[in-house]
Order: C-alpha cells, then sequence, then structure tokens
C-alpha cells in the first residue's frame, strides 16, 4: 500500500466526479459558451461574495493574472518571504508583470500590519509604487498556518487607507475556513483578488478559480488568453471542481484530524527535532542534529510512506481526500519504527 502524503495534488477522481465530468454540457469556452464553466466561475464568486469569476488551468496562472491586473510595471509586490507567488512561480511577477517584489518575515508566513507598514513605499521618485499586497492562505511554508478573518481585517484596513490591492492566494483556503470556522461569504469585502485552487484537497483533476470584480475579471479573461490559458470544452473539467465543491469540502476535517495524529507522532520519535503547530493538512517538522531530510524521505519510502523534503533540515507531509484512517494508522506505524541515529 502506498501512503502518498507527498501533496495533495496527488488526489484522483472518484466515479461520483468522473460520472459528472461526463456528463457536463459542454460548449467553446473561449467564445464564452461553455454553460458548465460559467456555473463553476457564479458558484465560486456567489460563495465568496465576489462579482465575477475566471476559470484557468493552474493556480499559479490565477496568481499571476491577478498580480497583472494589480500592478503596473516599475511596482513593488509586498508579500511573505516563503509566499508561493514569489518562491514556486518561476519568477513569474518579474517576468510577466515587470514588477518588484518587497518580502516580508511572516509570523509561519503570516503577515500583520506592523509588518507589512514599514515596507510599503512612500511617494518618491526613487522608490517603486506599493501598489499590491498579496497574502496566502493557508500558507504552505508556514506549515499549513491559517489566518482567521479578524487578523485580515486590519491588513485590508491599512491597504485601503495606502490605496494598495490586496490579493488572496487562496489555494487551500478551504482548509482554513474549516480550521477556523470563518465564512466564505465574508472574505469578498477585504480582497480585490481571489484564487480558489479545486485540485488541491478539494479533488479535482485540474484548475483554479480568479475571483474579482466585474471590472478585474473583463482584464483577466485578456491577460489569460495571452497566457495562452484559454480553454475550449473546458466545462468537462469544472464539472469536476463543482463536484469537489458539493462533495469534498466537509472532508477537510478529517485530513486536518489525519495531520494533527500524523505530527504527534512525529513529535516523539527521536529523529525529529520540532514540528510545526499542526494546525490544517500540512505537516513540517524538523529534523535531529546530524539526520539528512534525504535519509527520512528514502526509508520512509521503502516503508510505502511518501513524502517530501522541504529544506535542508526538513520534511513535509500533507494529508487529502485519499488518505483513509488505515493509511495513517500505517503510516505512524511507520514512522515509529523507523530507527535512524545522526551519522548513520
Ligand atoms: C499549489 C499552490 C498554488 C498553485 O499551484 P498550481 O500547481 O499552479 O495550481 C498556489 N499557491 C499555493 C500556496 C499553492 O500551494
Amino acid at each position: 500500500m502506498k501512503i502518498d502524503l507527498r501533496s495533495d495534488t496527488v488526489t484522483v477522481p472518484d466515479s461520483g466526479m468522473l460520472e459528472a465530468m461526463m456528463t457536463a454540457k459542454v460548449g467553446d469556452d473561449v467564445f464564452g459558451e461553455d454553460e458548465t464553466v460559467h456555473a463553476l466561475e457564479h458558484k465560486l464568486a456567489a460563495l465568496f461574495n465576489m462579482e465575477a469569476g475566471l476559470f484557468c488551468p493552474s493556480g499559479t496562472m490565477t496568481n499571476q493574472i491577478a498580480i497583472k491586473c494589480f500592478t503596473k510595471p516599475m511596482d513593488e509586490v509586498i508579500c511573505d518571504q516563503g509566499s508561493h507567488v514569489y518562491r514556486y512561480e518561476r519568477g513569474g511577477i518579474a517576468y510577466h508583470s515587470m514588477a518588484s517584489v518587497r518580502l516580508v518575515n511572516g509570523i509561519r508566513g503570516i503577515l500583520t500590519p506592523e509588518l507589512i507598514e514599514p515596507e510599503i513605499n512612500e511617494e518618491n521618485i526613487h522608490y517603486p509604487n506599493s501598489s499590491l499586497v498579496v497574502l496566502e492562505n493557508t500558507v504552505n511554508k508556514g506549515g499549513g498556518a491559517c489566518y482567521n478573518l479578524a487578523q485580515i481585517e486590519p491588513i485590508h484596513t491599512l491597504c485601503n487607507i495606502k490605496e494598495i490591492k490586496l490579493h488572496l492566494d487562496g489555494a487551500r483556503i478551504f482548509n482554513a475556513l474549516t480550521a477556523t470556522g470563518d465564512h466564505a461569504l465574508a472574505y469578498g469585502q477585504y480582497f480585490d483578488g481571489i484564487s480558489v485552487c479545486l485540485s488541491k484537497g478539494l479533488g479535482a483533476p485540474v484548475g483554479s478559480v480568479l475571483l474579482g470584480s466585474k471590472e478585474t475579471i473583463r482584464e483577466a479573461i485578456k491577460i489569460r488568453k495571452a497566457f495562452g490559458g484559454g480553454m475550449r470544452q473546458a466545462g468537462f473539467l469544472a464539472a469536476a471542481g463543482i463536484y469537489a465543491l458539493d462533495h469534498n469540502i466537509p472532508k477537510l476535517a478529517q485530513d486536518h484530524k489525519h495531520a494533527k495524529a500524523l505530527g504527534d507522532a512525529l513529535s516523539k520519535v527521536s529523529y525529529v527535532c520540532s514540528v510545526l503547530p499542526v494546525e490544517t493538512n500540512i505537516v513540517v517538522f524538523e529534523l535531529a542534529n546530524g539526520i539528512r531530510p534525504e535519509t527520512v524521505v528514502h526509508h520512509l519510502a521503502e516503508s510505502g510512506v511518501l513524502c517530501n523534503a522541504t529544506g535542508p533540515k526538513t520534511v513535509r507531509m500533507v494529508t487529502h481526500l485519499n488518505i483513509s484512517e488505515e493509511m495513517i494508522d500505517r503510516a505512524i506505524e511507520n514512522i515509529i519504527h523507523l530507527h535512524l541515529s545522526a551519522h548513520k
């Protein structure tokens, strides 16, 4: 039995999702004629109290389109040093938007108005124009740490005063909502753009949706076209997204429970020196001195447990829809029975 904890992107559609895809009504979405894509876009926009949505092939694309919508060349984007938009999108901010990046050292990737404000440039001929703040919820690099709305509100207020746009990389926003108990509807008032990923914990095979005002999405459609992201009978994929929203959100709580159990087990073995607090479905742990992440990943893989080295001393495990309780029990057994000592 392979227990694949490398990422929540490894899920495969179940029969119900496949059925929904097979029977989707489709059309040419570049002509604006795919009713299933429209249904998905409207459904998510309504859920987050935003005016409009745009279905895209990836979360990288929704983020990069948003950044391009909200900046001009020579502007500066403020984000956490570990943020996906900065670290894992191939330098896309520079490439697509010709903007610079101002990095903030968040607390496990969580930013506060106090951390953001000093990084906002005043009007000055020498300085780039600070035009956008990007938050990530949950924070991937922060071990799945999440913001609640009470933390987001004052950041929104600051951005409003400074006339700066606020974008949310919500690749795992439903994990955050599950953990905090906040309502999706309340999000719309705080953000100019929201990226929502369907192919992570929700279990759809492909796709993310960018949410924004009608005006933002009108611009975003043009940028998506230029990025080569206009898709034709995309309704087959959108149907999987609708199915995921209808069926898989309540299952995220189980993923969180599983992640906590993994975190508890890891905190008890001698080859682990610390585990980041487990808030959602991501477990990041630091290894004891002298133990290399590759060694742990290798030995666990031999016992059927797949995970990732994410830094010189850290390993990450991610729970998801295709991980059962039985798999977690087995993974925990293997974690406990692995015996590693330094310099081995
Ligand atoms: C996965 C992820 C994305 C988008 O990734 P794609 O693979 O391009 O869909 C964006 N932000 C975060 C935090 C992610 O974890």
